[in-house]
């Protein structure tokens, strides 16, 4: 998929002020400082659509982005950031789970993981959390610039098997680098193929 236009359309943090239109939408979500913000920019080739953040955890709003007029991508608060308060916690689980169960559009979901790290419970749980609730996910590992492939390889290989405990099948993934431009078709062709259906 070519990225013809990209426009931001509204941040928010009530579910029920997201924009009411019925394109279909695809969230990204994930840890703090997993590079999210870089991945939304490499994949609409734009250099600051989401801002990267400078303060980690301190953006807790859902952010809408018009694509090619025809899909919203949306930039959800990351998650599991150590200095925000247990209330704060509170509130972005109330506001996460509420865009989950209300938004109908949501097509699927991304959940980023960086790949130098090892499975982190936070990730685990959060995506044990989407199955038990039948929302679609895809996993999109970041940062595949600070590995080599043989190293990606076997680090793939140990996610799958870590899944594999709880899960029966492994779920689609992808491998990106926002610094190398790794993976952007990828997804993008990924997300035209769930339009088209
Ligand atoms: P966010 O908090 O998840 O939105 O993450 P950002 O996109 O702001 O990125 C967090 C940090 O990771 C920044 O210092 C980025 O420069 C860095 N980063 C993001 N993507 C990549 C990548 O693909 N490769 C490398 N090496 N660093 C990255």
């Amino acid at each position: 998929m070519k990225i013809k236009s990209a426009e931001f359309v509204m941040s928010n943090s009530d579910v029920a002020k997201c924009p009411k239109s019925r394109l279909p939408e695809y969230a990204f979500i994930g840890r703090s400082n997993v590079g999210k913000s870089s991945l939304i920019n490499m994949l609409t080739s734009r250099k600051s659509l989401a801002k990267t953040s400078g303060r980690p955890g301190k953006t807790q709003l859902i952010n809408h982005f018009l694509i090619n007029k025809n899909w919203h991508l949306v930039d959800l608060p990351g998650y599991g950031y150590a200095r925000v308060s247990k209330s704060a916690k509170k509130v972005f689980q109330k506001f996460i789970t509420q865009y989950f169960a209300l938004r109908e559009q949501l097509v699927t979901a991304f959940v980023l993981v960086d790949i130098r790290h090892k499975p982190q419970p936070v990730d685990l749980e959060f995506m044990q959390w989407l199955g038990e609730n039948g929302i679609p996910f895809s996993i999109i590992f970041t940062k595949a610039d600070k590995l080599k492939p043989k190293a990606i390889e076997n680090y793939v290989e140990d996610y799958k098997n870590v899944l594999l405990e709880t899960w029966e099948d492994m779920p689609n993934y992808f491998i990106t680098s926002s610094s190398k431009d790794i993976g952007k078709d990828d997804v993008l062709n990924y997300i035209e193929s769930l339009n088209e259906n």
